[in-house]
């Protein structure tokens, strides 16, 4: 890829009406996925046109606009990120932003099934953490989960991950009757092999929002489960996150517990993301935002793009709209994988 934009002088901070600071960016950088997750895509996603698609330098010019802005970390995610072609390039240019000191990290949320051929070229790219979708231990399972996934794919991928030496996060979105049974296989599974977990609430985002809404657990009661089990100690919320994060005293291990539905974490929250067709989300339970593309395609002034990205993080609701006592309400008809979880 050829690149046109670096980083200038620094702008002023994206700062929202509630006096939030913006220094988190998440990138979604293709719809495109090898997965049909359940409560993500279902079984028959409508992808966007190629043309609609941001292009590796336009994700790159706008990134590093979000970089002048005072965001200090860059989450990549999709759809399926590695699924991208020329996606370890994207890094590796962005990459110039943490040598520069204008970026603390870049990160990968994937579902590991592409891991085995691009783990080591991403870590020579400058990524070093990154989050693997899991959901389940059982083949089967995960194969309807994932619309016919192969669990082994992912754990040949976690392998060569952990082999090249990245911090290594397992999400695993818990569901009635798929998973919230088994739980501790999955913790277990992690934290004997230098992992953390995060575990999720379903939101009820796109189209597969009934079924989703239907498998919905409140994680409080996963963290009763397990807590009968094991010493869950809560630790300082360093991040700005949503996570709350315990150590397991049993394994040493830590295990993260996001609750987007069941408690608001909006008050503190820090990020907006870019969608793979160049709309800015600013909550991702919300429709609000702005799509930047036209601006992106029509004017060679970062400065133009600069304002209209302040202008509508300006205007970033207060929360979201989920509410925990009718999952079934309050859905986003915005689909999860061109947005970017
Ligand atoms: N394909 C990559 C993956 O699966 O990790 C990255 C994109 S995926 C949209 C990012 C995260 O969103 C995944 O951890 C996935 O489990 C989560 N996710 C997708 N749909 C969700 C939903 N309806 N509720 C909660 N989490 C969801
Ligand atoms: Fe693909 Fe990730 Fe969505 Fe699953 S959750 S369908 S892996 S984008």
């Amino acid at each position: 890829m050829t690149l046109s934009s670096s980083v200038s002088a620094p702008a002023t901070p994206y700062v929202d009406a509630f006096e939030r600071r913006i220094d988190y960016l998440r990138v979604s950088v293709t719809d495109r996925c090898n997965y049909r997750c359940a409560y993500c895509m279902g079984e028959a996603p409508v992808f966007l046109p190629k043309r609609e698609l941001l292009t590796l330098e336009e994700i790159d010019r706008l990134a590093s606009i979000f970089v002048t802005g005072g965001v200090r970390r860059l989450r990549l995610t999709g759809g399926e990120p590695l699924a991208r072609r020329g996606l370890v390039d994207l890094a590796k240019s962005l990459s110039r932003h943490i040598a520069a000191g204008a970026l603390d990290e870049i990160t990968l949320t994937t579902n590991g099934s592409l891991l085995v051929p691009h783990a080591a070229a991403l870590f020579d790219a400058g990524v070093r953490r990154i989050n693997v979708s899991l959901d389940t231990l059982d083949p089967e399972v995960f194969a309807r989960v994932t619309g016919g996934g192969r669990l082994a794919d992912v754990l040949r991928g976690l392998d060569a991950a952990r082999a090249v030496g990245f911090g290594i996060r397992l999400n695993a979105v818990v569901m009635a009757g798929v998973n919230a049974e088994t739980i501790e296989d999955l913790v277990l599974f992690a934290h004997r092999r230098d992992m953390s977990v995060a575990l999720i609430e379903t939101m009820p985002i796109g189209r597969s929002n009934r079924d989703t809404s239907r498998r919905y657990v409140p994680l409080a009661h996963v963290r009763e489960a397990l807590a009968r089990r094991w010493t869950l100690v809560d630790l300082p919320d360093r991040s700005h996150g949503p996570a709350r994060y315990v150590r397991v005293e049993e394994t040493g291990g830590r295990l993260g517990f996001i609750t987007p539905m069941s408690h608001g974490f909006c008050r503190d929250c820090n990020r907006v993301r870019i969608a793979a067709d160049g709309r800015l989300a600013t909550c991702l339970g919300r429709s609000d935002g702005v799509d930047l593309k036209p601006l992106l395609r029509s004017t060679e002034s970062d400065e133009a793009l600069r304002e209209a990205i302040a202008a509508a993080i300006a205007r970033k609701p207060q929360g979201h709209v989920f509410d925990a006592s009718r999952p079934d309400l309050g859905g986003i008809d915005r689909a999860m994988w061109s947005t970017g979880g």
